[in-house]
């Protein structure tokens, strides 16, 4: 008999839920498309392209809705001769800055084995490099910089490009930036002449809503999973799960994905409820492993303290209680302790994790404080704080305490 055997039952195309996979249909967002539409309509009159600026949640289509737009607009104008369309699509996430950028765009844009190295030369010579590569194309350019937050206030090329034509340095071609980004802060720290030229057309993405994801989910559903494959109720489970948390459809689609690999993992023909809420706590804890790496000692010290206090049943915990238990445990694994300030930050860090969350107290005439509780499971927290600390025997005893006062 074969070790390996193929397990088919649950999936009938596990790649269509996975992150490269382009959907042929967008579900609920005609409003958006609308928008978006009419942002490019210049580039289908033939005129000169708006810099459109697109910024929502992580998860919430904007790749997927730019994606199929972009391709359904290079199809149509192909109809009239006067429109010379190129599109490019660059996601910037490891790029973080204008220069970085503007070398991996003339490195898309050359042949191969004429590509320029990352570093060495001045910013205005890449700049250059790119105009001429721009211009050998030419016609229209429709440039997607996706993930554009990660280029952080390093925002030059942002500032020349649109100008590019006005100043000069291109005759032929037609530039339209895109930027996408999760992040809208991210557009008020531009610079101001920057935003007025990208953000031309803003478009905005809202979280969806759990009737949206469970549309979003059916129409993946029936590429991916087998007839059968899932009990009714499954698919709106994910979505009023990822509903409540993010309103993310890539959050949908990852918990709908492990849940399918839990039911093949437990050789059951289908996905039950049971197996969409395992995939959920493995996804938190790698959530909070996720962010448990970013953890410098003293952080995870801190997040141990909050964890002994909700052991003992004692959250929501005031900073200062929880500073006492921090000081206890740092001499036990003979780390010295930080000051109560710098433990503030630690907290305040894990409540922008998400790890933790925190209510402000007013107390009269002394101002207000925190209290704080885990926002993770119990049992995730303690997974996730590993051996890395030394405090083995601390943990056991946490988890004991724990388990006496059946906090789970
Ligand atoms: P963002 O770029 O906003 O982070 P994505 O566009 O990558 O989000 O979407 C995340 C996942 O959800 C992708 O797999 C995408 O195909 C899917 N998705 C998002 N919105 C829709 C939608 N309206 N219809 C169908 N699939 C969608
Ligand atoms: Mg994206």
């Amino acid at each position: 008999m074969p070790r390996f055997e193929r397990k088919r039952n649950v999936f009938r195309n596990k790649d269509a839920l996975g992150e490269s996979y382009r959907p042929e249909r967008i579900e609920e967002r005609d409003e958006e498309i609308e928008a978006y539409m009419d942002a490019l309509q210049p580039v289908v009159d033939g005129w000169e392209p708006n810099n459109i600026f697109l910024y929502g949640n992580t998860g919430v289509g904007k790749t997927a809705v730019t994606d199929y737009l972009l391709d359904v607009l290079k199809d149509d104008v192909e109809q009239y001769d006067d429109v010379d369309l190129s599109v490019i699509r660059l996601n910037c996430k490891t790029l973080n800055s204008s220069y970085q950028v503007a070398v991996e765009m003339v490195n898309t844009l050359r042949p191969e084995g004429a590509e320029i190295s990352s570093t060495g030369y001045p910013q205005q010579t890449v700049f250059k490099k790119l105009y001429e590569e721009l211009e050998v194309l030419g016609g229209t350019v429709l440039i997607v910089l996706d993930e554009i937050d990660s280029i952080g206030d390093r925002d030059e090329l942002l500032y020349e490009l649109p100008r590019a034509q006005s100043n000069d340095y291109l005759e032929e071609t037609r530039v339209g930036l895109i930027g996408i980004s999760n992040d809208f802060k991210f557009r008020e720290q531009l610079d101001p002449r920057v935003q007025d030229t990208l953000c031309e057309r803003e478009l905005q993405f809202p979280p969806y809503d759990a009737q949206e994801l469970t549309n979003i989910l059916e129409s993946r559903a029936a590429v991916a999973i087998s007839d059968d494959g899932y009990e009714s109720g499954v698919l709106n489970f994910c979505a009023a799960l990822a509903a409540r948390d993010s309103g993310s459809a890539r959050q949908a689609l990852d918990l709908l994905r492990l849940a399918g690999e839990v039911a093949e993992n437990a050789d059951a023909d289908r996905i039950r409820e049971d197996h969409v809420e395992r995939a959920r706590s493995k996804l938190e804890q790698e959530r909070v492993e996720e962010g448990m790496r970013e953890l410098t000692v003293h952080g995870r010290l801190a997040l141990l303290a909050v964890i002994s206090k909700a052991a003992k049943g004692e959250t929501p915990c005031r900073t200062k209680k929880l500073y006492h238990e921090y000081e206890s445990l740092c001499s036990s694994s003979g780390t010295d302790a930080l000051a109560q300030r710098s433990v503030h930050n630690h907290l305040s860090d894990l409540r922008m994790l998400g790890i933790l969350s925190a209510e402000e107290n007013r107390s009269g005439s002394r101002g207000n404080y925190y209290s704080y509780e885990l926002d993770v499971p119990f049992t995730s927290a303690v997974e996730a704080m590993g051996d890395a600390l030394h405090l083995d025997e601390e943990i056991e005893v946490i988890r004991e305490i724990a388990r006496r006062n059946d906090v789970a």
